[in-house]
């Protein structure tokens, strides 16, 4: 059966370019969990649903049916068939990702959705790379790789200010922490670091670099 390599880390700390880089080079699939709550962000957000109000989440948590492509080089995702890769890049999901992920029934759902994906992805090929907040927690604690990346408030909020293309490096800094409160203090698996995960601090490195270092730690 194919490997498991669990990812998790606070926003802008590389988790999806490393997750990605580290899929392409050892031609694993790539599974970005992040991208299944936006989706269902944006699914709330359209159909009118107020996402502060954890009841009305939870009725309609089934709803929308959420499909991820994992190929690294070019992964998808799609909410009742139709690509919505750029919409859950916006601000307004960006704003509200954190009170639907905070539904433990909305969680309930994407967990079985993932260990599906994982499983599926174990029995087709070589194995899968997860990232997100609650894998090497929840999704998949048995994986034989698990790491917890980190970086410096600044290098994260400078690299997700690319990633948006915005210059006001401020905002994307103050936008992050309000994420990583939001993430880290919510009741149901909130982001945190386990003794088992290996921390990698990503600040002073370059993708390649960190790359490097977890295809190493995965050959071990
Ligand atoms: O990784 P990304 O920034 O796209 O994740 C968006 C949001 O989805 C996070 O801020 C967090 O609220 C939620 N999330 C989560 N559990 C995961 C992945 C993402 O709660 N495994």
């Amino acid at each position: 059966k194919g490997i498991v390599i669990a990812i998790d880390g606070p926003s802008g700390s590389g988790k999806s370019s490393t997750a990605k880089g580290v899929a392409k080079a050892r031609e694993l699939r790539y599974l970005d969990t992040g991208a299944m709550y936006r989706a269902l962000t944006w699914w709330m957000l359209d159909n009118g649903v107020d996402v502060d109000d954890a009841a009305a989440v939870a009725a309609n948590v089934e709803r929308p049916v959420i499909t991820m492509g994992t190929d690294p080089s070019a992964p998808t995702v799609a909410v009742d068939g139709r690509d919505v890769a750029a919409e859950i890049r916006g601000k307004d999901v960006t704003t509200n990702v954190s009170a639907v992920s905070a539904v433990p029934e909305a969680r309930a759902l994407l967990v079985r959705t993932q260990r599906e994906i994982i499983e599926a992805a174990r029995n087709e090929s070589a194995g899968i790379v997860v990232e997100g907040r609650d894998i090497t927690t929840v999704v998949a604690p048995q994986a034989p790789v698990k790491l917890f990346l980190t970086a410096s408030a600044e290098a994260r909020a400078q690299r997700r200010s690319k990633e948006v293309r915005t210059g006001d490096i401020a905002a994307t800094q103050a936008d992050l922490a309000r994420r990583d409160m939001l993430d880290s203090s919510r009741s149901h698996s909130p982001l945190t670091q386990t003794a088992d995960a290996t921390e990698l601090d990503t600040t002073g490195l370059n993708l390649d670099e960190v790359v490097a270092l977890v295809v190493k730690l995965a050959d071990e």
